[in-house]
């Protein structure tokens, strides 16, 4: 083993230019996935209807998480994006959770049933009738319309461009942590170390824990950053 003393990198984020929505013309503009994923086609498209619990929100920056990559080179015309932030335009008369102007983060699910077993268990992520960015209007873009059930205020102490990843990227490794109890006095082996990798290292420090980075020595070129190296 070797030990190293490493300061976890940002993950990388795509700024897109904020305009102010209106709602007599509700048109924005999206970059949708080329032929084969391999560029991006600028679109100007319609805003969905606002329903009760749904908020319109003029974004202002998105994350790239790899399942972008993934869902662009399957879906041409898609607007992909899950690490989003943005600025609440608009908002249904059944939204209570959030107010006009509030900045919020919202990523890979955008709405569920909310009733059934996974619903009612915390597993939202496994309800069959979810829906996810792949079916509305992904992150690049600068403007989107989504449930307000699944939307979530980003404090102004957090950059929005530092904050888009944690609705992805963050979300996934701290579920991993709080799901299997991990307490603070454990010890946490990350395998490997991309924009999932070094969060959940983050969160293990924050909480505590010792964390240990499972890797092969080739891969350590290039990072700077865990408290240990297996
Ligand atoms: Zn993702
Ligand atoms: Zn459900």
């Amino acid at each position: 083993m070797t030990l190293i003393t490493v300061e976890p990198v940002a993950a990388p984020t795509v700024e897109v230019p904020v305009e102010t929505l209106s709602i007599e013309t509700p048109t924005y503009t999206a970059f949708a996935a080329g032929p084969g994923g391999q560029s991006f086609v600028q679109k100007q498209l319609e805003l969905p209807k606002l329903g009760q619990f749904d908020v319109a929100v003029a974004i202002v920056c998105c994350g790239v998480c790899y399942t972008d990559t993934m869902y662009a080179a399957m879906a041409e015309g898609m607007v992909v994006g899950h690490e989003i932030i943005g600025r609440v335009e608009f908002k249904g008369e059944a939204v209570t959770n959030v107010d006009i102007g509030d900045t919020i983060g919202f990523g890979y699910i955008r709405s569920t049933c909310l009733a059934c077993q996974f619903c009612l268990s915390g597993q939202e992520n496994m309800c069959p009738k979810r829906t996810t960015f792949t079916d509305g209007i992904g992150g690049l873009a600068n403007a989107s319309v989504w449930d307000s059930r699944f939307v979530y205020k980003i404090p102004s102490s957090i950059e929005p461009r530092h904050a888009g990843p944690l609705t992805c990227a963050g979300a996934s490794v701290f579920g991993a942590l709080y799901g299997y109890n991990v307490s603070p006095t454990a010890t946490v082996g990350v395998v490997g170390m991309g924009g999932l990798g070094h969060l959940a290292i983050k969160f293990a420090k924050a909480w505590g824990c010792k964390a240990t980075r499972v890797a092969n020595k080739r891969a350590i070129e290039g990072w700077n950053g865990v408290t240990g190296l297996v």
